[in-house]
């Protein structure tokens, strides 16, 4: 849908004016989602902007009207309907349809009710078009016209311009104002709201389009001074219009696919890309219109879903506040209150907190953490890890170099990455009895090198990226038994695993044991933005804080330049406090069922190896390395987001998902099966 949506600081301000002069100037179609006050004639409801606009020669439609003057929200409730926005986009889109330019007209200002929880600004932002705001030239105007560009923006919407509408007749003063000033003071009060509202309007980056003289009546005999007056508003709209053209000759997936990496892709020949323009709840929205239900949580992370309330609202308090400043020499609230949070719920006796900027850094923090440890205690020669094949733990080159050696990076790297020890990967299942032979491996192992080694890392009960494997939390509490009878410290790298995911707050908790280090992220900020945290206990902090000058002298040497961020940590902390005040165990639980339910009939189909769920988690592993291209066109044209890659076709959707929209990914992947793309 092309145009702008045009709204006003209050009611009676002159949307209809203003919207009516627009459509005659850009032959653009008025859309009112909502029209109360109709009035009853014996050919049906007569909506009274409707014939405004058509009045002096605009087009109009309103799409569900009501008699009662009053908001929607009520006048729905009086006719015993409800209204809703995603059900008035989808109609406004519909209406929309073959239009080069439409005005969707609000009903009153911007948090005017539709129903009990959404208002007319949430109309708005779903529909992303720029937003013309009209504004009641009165006394008061220039706190009502402020504040309503500061909503307008804070939702991520473009203000296209204001466009200042006189309500008041010069001659007498407004009774209904409260205002006692005389006509000389009013009209002076009203010519400074328009050189102010420009200034303070400029300052937020909204230009002040049109100062419309009053009209009362007289919008019909008054009709070219109207035009003209509104023209630079038409131009501004037009304007808008091409925007997105402004670079033509290069769209912008070409630019893309000429000028950016993803992930793990080629230069030269990338598998396609689609452009995601917004997302809410558990949707991407595609820039051809489609919504695709998410699968994926944005890898692991956004575990609320898109679009929370309670993270926007802390991330855009701390960055009206204080969205960074360095953390050397520098503390802050945001930091220790999300370290005191966090020090409350992960597993009892972790105790210090390093601050990261991504999951791969918190790694890289954890394995200096060990080796420093390792050092200040005298054992220089334990400058090794050892870590079970399968795992995965990032893609910088600490990291990269405990990950899987086949699956990992390894082979392109071999010059570059110090070499550390791998054992079997765990082979015991989660849902099968424990064996206790999967341990004999790193036992053996331990018993001829521990004193090489400084910690054991792995991604507790669940591999992920190496796999997606969940195996059984005795194995993890057997590598603690162990790692304690050779004083070697255990890294549990909870990245992927934290924050509810398996069915526990973290994985650690299935096998009851504390590590000495975890790393933490993804989910941490609830999808937000990056950032991380390596944990320690207290052990291993003084362990490394009593190394000899010689030695670094204690200190624990990284320091990244966003360590701590501000803005990170204060949604961070919104995130878990979200989490923690929702039902997350139910909400995981009834996700394990659904997985389960929607995906076990795959089991034993051709090209698929096995089939298994743990938490939020469901995995359908196939014989073969996917078509990964080819699938995921698949999924898109099925209207969901899944990303297969290797043998795995898997997805983890956010805990908010509502069961028809599991229903569907299971479903999506089943059919995938069904039509052999799997094989
Ligand atoms: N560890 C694990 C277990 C992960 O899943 C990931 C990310 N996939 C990382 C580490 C690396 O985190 P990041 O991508 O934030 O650097």
């Amino acid at each position: 849908m092309k145009g702008c949506f045009v709204t006003a600081t209050d009611t009676e301000a002159g949307k209809t004016l203003v919207s009516a002069g627009l459509s005659c100037l850009l032959e653009a179609l008025v859309l009112k989602p909502v029209q109360t006050g109709c009035v009853q004639t014996a050919e049906g409801l007569r909506a009274p902007d409707v014939e405004a606009v058509e009045g002096l020669g605009g087009r109009a439609r309103a799409l569900h009207c009501y008699l009662p003057p009053c908001s929607p929200h009520l006048a729905c409730e009086l006719a015993r309907e409800r209204l809703s926005v995603a059900g008035l986009a989808t109609e406004l889109r519909a209406a929309a349809q073959g239009e080069t330019c439409v005005l969707v007209e609000g009903a009153g200002g911007l948090h005017v009710p539709v129903n009990e929880q959404e208002s007319m600004l949430d109309l708005m932002q779903e529909l992303g078009l720029p937003v013309l705001l009209v504004v009641a030239n009165r006394l008061g105007c220039l706190n009502q016209a402020l504040l309503s560009i500061e909503a307008v923006q804070a939702r991520g919407l473009e203000v296209a311009g204001l466009v200042l509408n006189r309500v008041v007749e010069p001659e007498c003063c407004d009774p209904g104002c409260g205002s006692t000033a005389s006509p000389e003071d009013e009209a002076r009060i009203l010519a400074d709201n328009v050189t102010s509202l420009q200034r303070l309007a400029a300052r937020r980056h909204v230009p002040l389009l049109a100062d419309i003289p009053y009209l009362g009546q007289k919008a019909c005999a008054a009709r070219e001074e109207l035009m003209e007056r509104l023209a630079p508003a038409a131009r501004r709209v037009q304007e808008l219009l091409s925007e997105p053209d402004r670079r033509a000759g290069e769209s912008l997936l070409d630019f893309d696919r000429n000028h950016l990496w993803h992930p793990y892709t080629s230069a030269t020949n990338p598998l396609p890309v689609y452009e995601v323009t917004s997302t809410r709840a558990n949707r991407l929205c595609l820039a051809d219109g489609r919504e695709l239900v998410d699968g994926m949580s944005s890898w692991w992370c956004a575990v609320h879903g898109y679009g929370n309330e309670r993270l926007i609202a802390a991330m855009t308090r701390q960055a009206q506040r204080m969205s960074h400043v360095m953390f050397g020499g520098i503390t802050h609230r945001p930091a220790v209150d999300l370290g005191r949070r966090l020090l409350e719920i992960v597993p009892q006796g972790l105790d210090w907190l390093f601050y990261a900027d991504s999951g791969s850094v918190s790694v890289e923090v954890s394995l200096k953490m060990a080796v420093q440890y390792q050092q200040a205690r005298g054992r220089a020669k334990r400058q090794h890890f050892l870590t079970p094949m399968g795992g995965y733990h990032g893609d910088t080159q600490g990291a990269m170099s405990v990950c899987d050696p086949v699956n990992g990076m390894h082979v392109l790297f071999t010059g570059l990455l110090p070499r550390h020890y791998f054992v079997e990967r765990p082979t015991c299942r989660f849902d099968k009895p424990f064996d206790p032979q999967s341990l004999e491996a790193a036992k053996t192992f331990l018993q001829n090198k521990a004193d090489e080694i400084a910690a054991v890392i792995l991604e507790p009960i669940v591999q992920g990226a190496g796999g997606m494997w969940f195996y059984h939390p005795d194995y993890l509490k057997g590598l603690r038994e162990l790692c304690d009878a050779y004083d070697i410290l255990l890294i549990c790298d909870e990245i992927a695993t934290g924050f509810g995911r398996t069915g526990r707050l973290f994985a650690c908790e299935w096998a009851g044991i504390t590590p000495d280090i975890m790393c933490l992220g993804k989910a941490l900020c609830g999808g937000m933005m990056t950032g991380a945290v390596t944990l320690a206990t207290r052990r291993v902090a003084q362990g490394i804080g009593q190394a000899p000058t010689e030695l670094g002298g204690g200190l624990l040497m990284h320091g990244p330049t966003f360590m701590a961020n501000p803005l990170f940590c204060a949604t961070a902390l919104a995130s878990v406090d979200e989490l923690l005040a929702s039902p997350w165990q139910e909400r995981v639980a009834s996700l394990q069922t659904w997985l389960h339910e929607g995906l076990a009939p795959n089991a034993g189909q051709p090209g698929v190896r096995d089939v298994r769920v743990l938490g939020a988690i469901g995995v359908v592993e196939t014989e073969k390395p996917v078509n990964m291209g080819l699938l995921q066109q698949f999924f898109v044209d099925q209207g969901v987001w899944i990303r297969p890659f290797d043998h795995l076709v898997y997805v983890m959707p956010p805990f908010t998902s509502p069961k028809e929209d599991v229903d569907r990914l299971c479903g999506a992947i089943s059919s995938a099966v069904r039509k052999g793309l799997v094989l």
